[in-house]
């Protein structure tokens, strides 16, 4: 029989681990404790402990294309963008495609994993779950760890004095559902990140003022980007990319800023974010900036304390009366199952190799997934830790050894990870953990034997499905999808003209890059 492995959790990174383990012969038990798959994408109006709750207006800020797992393309007619119910629609049928409803378990929950007592000779570990009440024992060979990271709210109350004496309502994002209890109202918005400026946003249809306190501001991104093209599929190519990561970091910065204050001047619109947080998770939201400029939604500094009725912002001597406040401050990462020796979350970080391992078990068989904000769709890149992970498990390396610590000696070496939220060397993450498997696509190879191939996929976005071409788990159908992914964009939109074969977007796209290139060799970079 094949490794016995526990999955925590059935959402985005469960489901895909559970599949990659089967992929490589694996044995998966997924446990999940509610009572259904798709963990933050299934939304409930009851909120439940330990799954992340979502406000029904949620709509995915990762394209579908950039959205996907690497093998399994989203339906042609799903729009660009994807409400949460067709997100959740696809993970249903993912698991129906790839037959993982069998390996689920509803409604157990996962209590604690501990390392077996001879665990340096045999990587095992016990596991206690518990359904309707009672408690079983099992022992797995390894441990995927896919509970997520968006369940506990982060409300430091006591970084706004006077809150105490605040008489108006306050409350967690993650309680946020409709925006009824705005109506009327003066609302005060803490925090910019994605949940802050929704919020805002939609308050702003029925509440009395609306204003965003933000300490560090963010770039403000739409979904709707150049020439009308998702964001992320023009930010995430490799050529971007390449400039991006080679270019000296005043210059690279430079190009961030300019790409991103082509739209409007973040500084004229009060969002300037500070020079630390150039790798701050972008917020995706296409009315915020003439929300702003109508007078809708007011942006200010941070707080510097409340009183009765109002609040006072650094820097501001004004007092500004509010009603509510909604504090959008985000969430702490937890694994109440595991003992803190295994891993330990300080600061909002987990300290883990590559985002997964923990740098200090004898043996590598317990891993985190999903534990990572890329810029951009978090599909492929739980779905290319779990394709690592499962070769780990296996003990199978192709290409080369990854540098997993195999004992106590080794893992000493090994720099814990500085986890940075929305960093933009996404490309290269994925890449090196490609490598590791022989799943790197390579475009100078490419370029030989199918050079439109290879063409698409240095200039063009850098689709999950290029790292299926490939090494382990090569999938038929990967050139096919990469050089359809523009037709499966437009299908949705472009429905008044009959669509084309494909966009001119592409080789548009080519041209540009290559002047481009030719430009950054003549310059020597
Ligand atoms: P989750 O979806 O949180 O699933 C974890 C599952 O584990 C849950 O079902 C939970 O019940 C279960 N579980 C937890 N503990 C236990 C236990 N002890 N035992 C058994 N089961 C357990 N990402 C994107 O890529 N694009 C987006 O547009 C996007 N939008 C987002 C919007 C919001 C509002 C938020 C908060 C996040 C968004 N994200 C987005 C990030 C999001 O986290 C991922 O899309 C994805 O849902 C992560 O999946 P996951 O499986 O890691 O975690
Ligand atoms: P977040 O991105 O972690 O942002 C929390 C914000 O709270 C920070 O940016 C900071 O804002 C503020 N903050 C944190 N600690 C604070 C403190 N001590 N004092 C004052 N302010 C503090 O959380 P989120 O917005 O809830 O988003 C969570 C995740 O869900 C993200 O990955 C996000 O992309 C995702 N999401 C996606 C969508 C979507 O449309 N698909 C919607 C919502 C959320 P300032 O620096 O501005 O003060």
């Amino acid at each position: 029989a094949g490794m016995r492995v526990a999955v925590v959790g059935a959402g985005v990174s469960g489901l895909t681990a559970t599949k990659c383990c089967l992929d490589e012969g694996l044995e998966p038990t997924c446990f999940e404790q509610s009572q259904d798959i798709g963990g933050l994408w299934r939304y409930t109006e009851h909120i439940e402990a330990g799954r992340p709750s979502l406000y029904p207006s949620v709509i995915s800020n990762s394209s579908k294309e950039m959205s996907a797992f690497s093998d399994f393309p989203y339906p042609e007619d799903f729009p660009v963008f994807l409400p949460n119910a067709r997100l959740l629609d696809y993970l249903r049928r993912y698991a129906e495609h790839f037959g993982l409803r069998e390996r689920i378990k509803l409604g157990t929950t996962v209590v604690s994993i501990r390392k077996r007592p001879d665990f340096a000779t045999t990587g095992q570990w016990n596991v206690v779950t518990e359904a309707d009440g009672k408690q079983t024992s099992h022992v797995f060979d390894a441990v995927m760890v896919c509970s997520g990271n968006f369940s506990e709210p982060s409300l430091p109350l006591h970084c706004f004095p006077g809150i105490e004496r605040f008489q108006g309502q306050y409350f967690h994002s993650r309680q946020y559902k409709h925006p009824d209890v705005f109506q009327g109202k003066r609302v005060l918005v803490v925090g910019m990140g994605n949940s802050g400026v929704d919020i805002a946003v939609e308050a702003s249809h029925v509440a009395a003022k609306v204003t965003i306190s933000t300490s560090r501001g963010a770039w403000l991104l739409g979904r709707v980007f150049e020439h009308g093209y998702p964001w992320d599929m023009v930010f995430n190519t490799r050529l971007a990319s390449l400039i991006r990561n080679n270019l000296p970091g005043p210059l690279s910065r430079g190009l961030i800023n300019y790409t991103v204050n082509q739209r409007f001047n973040h500084e004229n619109y009060g969002l300037q974010p500070e020079k630390s947080c150039l790798v701050r998770e972008p917020v995706l939201n296409d009315d915020l900036p003439s929300y702003i400029l109508t007078g809708r939604i007011t942006i200010k500094p941070g707080v510097k304390e409340f009183k009765e009725n109002s609040v006072v912002f650094h820097n501001c001597p004004e007092e500004e009366p509010i009603d509510i406040v909604v504090f959008c401050t985000g969430y702490n990462v937890s694994f109440p199952f595991l003992e803190e020796s295994v891993v330990k979350v300080e600061n909002k970080h987990a300290s883990l190799y590559k985002y997964v391992f923990p740098t200090h078990l004898q043996k590598p068989t317990l891993a985190v997934l999903g534990l990572i904000r890329p810029l951009g769709g978090i599909m492929p890149v739980t779905e290319m830790q779990a394709r690592w992970v499962t070769r780990v498990f296996k003990g199978r390396r192709a290409n080369g050894s990854p540098p997993v610590c195999q004992n106590a000696a080794q893992i000493g070496h090994v720099p814990p990870p500085r986890g940075i939220p929305g960093d933009p060397r996404w490309l290269l993450y994925m890449d090196t953990l490609a490598s590791y498997i022989g799943a790197k696509p390579s475009v100078l190879g490419l370029l030989c034997r199918d050079p439109w191939l290879a063409l698409t996929i240095f200039f063009g976005p850098c689709s999950p499905y290029q790292y299926r071409l490939g090494g382990p788990g090569r999938w038929e159908g990967a050139r096919q999808a990469i050089l359809t992914q523009w037709d499966r964009l437009l299908k949705p939109t472009k429905t008044r003209v009959p669509a084309g074969s494909s966009s001119s977007f592409p080789s548009l796209l080519t041209v540009l890059g290559f002047l481009l290139l030719l430009a950054v060799v003549i310059f020597g970079f």
